[in-house]
């Protein structure tokens, strides 16, 4: 029998802590995990602010878009409307329902769920801070032979006059009332998706970039093609623009620019990077390394600087997604514990990460960008195609389709697949087994499309 009140205690309830406990307890481990909201906070991130809401909004968004689409096939109705409250009731119901789906299925692994803030005394103790039902806390102090950090990040936003009236990512689902007009500060992932689903849902949206083209990091030709694709379905997207300070009016939010230009607004979302959640968690007493960020430092097998505290996920400030979280977990349970009975050792490969972004159209990618792809391999065939969806032939909708294949030419190895069009994220997620079995350009070629879609243009690119 161990010494401690258990083998492996898990900080944090979102996507890595989650699946990191379930697996352990299955494998027959002593398993604690504390969430600091309590079972709401169960799912994390991902579950209550994160993707699952942002997707849920989308949808919403599109059957807007869809509606004026349906008008060109025949249809003929009012023009629809949107009832705000209704939708944002009926997101809380499906989280809520959510977050009762991960606290039954943590108990029924066996998990010990402790519902408050967990702060590390030391290598192997940590103190609770125990919700309880009136809203007071108690505290507990339990110990543990092993520590996994899985506490993720929170949007960080940036000094500045005026930062008191903006809201991030966090409150932006509930926004009361809905906003008519809605800027939107930051170029990456959230400002862009945000600014093409309130722009969806009927707000008037200003999005502003510090930089010269949004979503750095993407294949060039994608940033520009979705930057102009977001314009043409409305949203009004300014590239070197500097917020200076925020002011209220009578008639708004008065965002000032730095070349002295003015946006009026109802509420101003700033969507500009996200902070590890290391506060307050007793790292320095533990003595647990971080990066300058804050962010945990940890080894190939997610291990801190000590022997028995490890950290997955967003707290490390890597690749802030939710499959590569889960797939942390899962590599670190099968290191710990061992691997599921005739399975190999999990491992993940961080090299072939398919991503999607939730713009209207949205974007989907995996493996190099065309400037990665010259660097590396110096020769490189691009095959691309830019298109007028059948879909829209009747429509109405000018919205374009680009499609993108990068083969290094040395070894006729496809290694960047890109698209800006709808469902991106649906048709990549299949290409990108493809990639990771090492498709050539000869095998696409040698692919049947399935006619008529808009993936098989991935499959006879010539
Ligand atoms: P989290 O999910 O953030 O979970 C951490 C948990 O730890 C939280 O529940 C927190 O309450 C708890 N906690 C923190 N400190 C303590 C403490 N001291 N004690 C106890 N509990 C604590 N990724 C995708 O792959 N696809 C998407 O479409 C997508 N959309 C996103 C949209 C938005 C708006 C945002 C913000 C993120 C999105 N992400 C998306 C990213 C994804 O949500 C994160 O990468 C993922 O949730 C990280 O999981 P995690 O386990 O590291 O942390
Ligand atoms: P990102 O890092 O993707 O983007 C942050 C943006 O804010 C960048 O455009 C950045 O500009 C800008 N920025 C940073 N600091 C400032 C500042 N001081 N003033 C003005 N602009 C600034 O972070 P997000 O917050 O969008 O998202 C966090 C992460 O969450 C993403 O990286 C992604 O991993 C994950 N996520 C995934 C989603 C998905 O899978 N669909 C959806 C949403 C989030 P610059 O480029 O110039 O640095």
């Amino acid at each position: 029998m161990s010494a401690y009140d258990f083998d492996f205690f898990v900080i944090g309830g979102g996507s890595g802590g989650v699946r990191a406990a379930r697996l352990a307890a299955q494998r027959g481990v002593r398993v604690a995990l504390a969430e600091a909201q309590g079972v709401a906070g169960l799912g994390g991130t991902c579950v209550n602010v994160g993707c699952i809401p942002k997707k849920l909004y989308s949808y919403a968004a599109h059957y807007a878009q869809a509606a004026v689409e349906a008008r060109g096939y025949g249809w003929q109705f009012e023009t629809p409307t949107l009832d705000w409250g209704l939708l944002k009731a009926r997101r809380a119901q499906e989280i809520a329902r959510l977050n009762g789906v991960y606290d039954q299925l943590l108990r029924g692994a066996g998990v010990t769920l402790l519902h408050g803030h967990a702060q590390l005394l030391d290598a192997h103790t940590v103190r609770l801070a125990l919700l309880n039902a009136d809203g007071s806390t108690h505290h507990q102090t339990l110990t543990a032979e092993r520590f996994l950090i899985a506490t993720g990040g929170s949007p960080d936003v940036p000094d500045f006059h005026g930062r008191e009236f903006v809201i991030t990512s966090n409150e932006v689902f509930d926004l009361d009332p809905f906003p008519s007009r809605l800027v939107i500060v930051g170029g990456g992932y959230i400002a862009c998706e945000f600014a093409s689903i309130f722009n969806g849902l009927g707000s008037k949206v200003t999005q502003l970039y510090r930089g010269a083209q949004v979503l750095r990091g993407f294949d060039d030709e994608v940033r520009h093609f979705t930057a102009e694709e977001m314009r043409k379905h409305g949203v009004d997207l300014r590239l070197n623009a500097d917020v200076l300070r925020i002011t209220r009016e009578a008639g708004g939010l008065q965002v000032l620019l730095k070349d002295g230009g003015h946006v009026m607004a109802d509420a101003v979302l700033y969507a500009t990077g996200r902070v590890p959640n290391v506060r307050g968690l007793g790292l320095e007493a533990a003595g647990v390394a971080q990066s300058g960020e804050g962010a945990i430092v940890v080894d190939a097998n997610y291990r801190t600087n000590l022997p028995n505290v490890y950290a997955v996920g967003d707290v490390t400030a890597r690749v802030q997604l939710t499959p590569v979280a889960l797939g942390e977990s899962m590599q670190l349970v099968d290191h710990l514990f061992g691997p599921v009975a005739g399975k190999l050792l999990r491992q993940m490969d961080y090299a072939l990460i398919p991503t999607a972004v939730f713009t209207h159209p949205s974007v989907g990618t995996v493996g190099l960008t065309e400037a990665q792809a010259r660097q590396q391999f110096g020769d490189v065939l691009v095959f691309r195609s830019e298109f007028r969806a059948l879909r829209h032939t009747l429509s109405g909708s000018t919205e374009r389709t680009l499609m993108k294949l990068v083969v290094d030419a040395g070894t006729d190895r496809v290694v960047g697949l890109h698209m800006v069009g709808s469902d991106a994220g649906e048709i990549v997620q299949g290409f990108a087994v493809a990639m990771r079995a090492g498709a050539t350009k000869s095998v696409f070629d040698g692919t049947l499309g399935i006619h008529p879609t808009v993936a098989e243009e991935f499959v006879t690119m010539r």
